[in-house]
Parts: C-alpha cells; sequence; structure tokens
C-alpha cells in the first residue's frame, strides 16, 4: 500500500464503493462520479502507477484484464468501453493504474 493513493485505501477497506467484483489480484467499483449509467472501475491491489508500469508486470496486466472480462460477464454487458488515461494530459487523476468500463449509453467514436 502507497500512503495518500485513494485507490490503495479502496483496496484496504478504508474507502468504501460499490464493489462488482473482487479477487485475490483485482477489485472492481463503482465510480463515484460516472460518466456513463455503468461506470465502473478496475484496479490491481498492487499499487502499479499507470499501464506503462503495468506492462512490466504481466501476471498483475492480465489479472486486469481478466477483470474486465468479469465486470462485463457480472453485469451482463455486450457492448462496453475500456479506458486507461495516462497523464495528466490525459486525464489521470489517480495514480493507481485502473481501466475504466463504461456502458449504458452510446459511445461514439473517436472519443474527445
Ligand atoms: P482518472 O481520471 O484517473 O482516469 O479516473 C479516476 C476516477 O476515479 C474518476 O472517474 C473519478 O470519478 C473516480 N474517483 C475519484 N475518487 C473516487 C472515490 O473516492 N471513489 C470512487 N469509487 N471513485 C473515485
Ligand atoms: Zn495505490
Amino acid at each position: 500500500m502507497v500512503a495518500d493513493c485513494l485507490f490503495c485505501k479502496i483496496v484496504a477497506g478504508e474507502i468504501g464503493g460499490k464493489v462488482i467484483y473482487d479477487n485475490d489480484a483485482v477489485m472492481a467499483f463503482e465510480d463515484l462520479n460516472p460518466k456513463a449509467p455503468t461506470h465502473v472501475l478496475v484496479i490491481p491491489k498492487k499499487h502499479l502507477p499507470d499501464i506503462g508500469e503495468l506492462g512490466t508486470d504481466p501476471q498483475t496486466a492480465t489479472a486486469v484484464v481478466a477483470g474486465v472480462g468479469a465486470v462485463a460477464a457480472e453485469l451482463g454487458l455486450q457492448s462496453y468501453r475500456t479506458v486507461f488515461n495516462t497523464g495528466p494530459g490525459a486525464g489521470q487523476t489517480v495514480f493507481h493504474v485502473h481501466a475504466h468500463v463504461l456502458a449504458g449509453r452510446s459511445l461514439t467514436w473517436p472519443p474527445g
């Protein structure tokens, strides 16, 4: 756990949130400020700051991708978008890597 990391605090149970999926390696919970009717964040329990660092840890990377699939299965999602914002210029505000899973409305392409 990294001090002052919001998502490490969620993993530790210090901050609540509606959990959608949980296993040894990952947690998925509803976003506090949803951008779509379904907006779930999938995070590794291990602190890694962004997708670049996640890519150096194939076991954890696989667990996060599998977690996205588990959320889709749990919620019965047929169509959804998965986003990793990386760096402040791309809108990353929490530097503990997370996959956004968005669904439940029309998702245009290209994204803004
Ligand atoms: P980012 O901007 O880093 O890609 O995504 C961070 C996400 O975390 C945002 O969508 C934001 O709404 C969400 N978020 C921020 N604080 C909390 C919190 O305390 N609980 C939950 N469940 N989500 C949060
Ligand atoms: Zn963290």
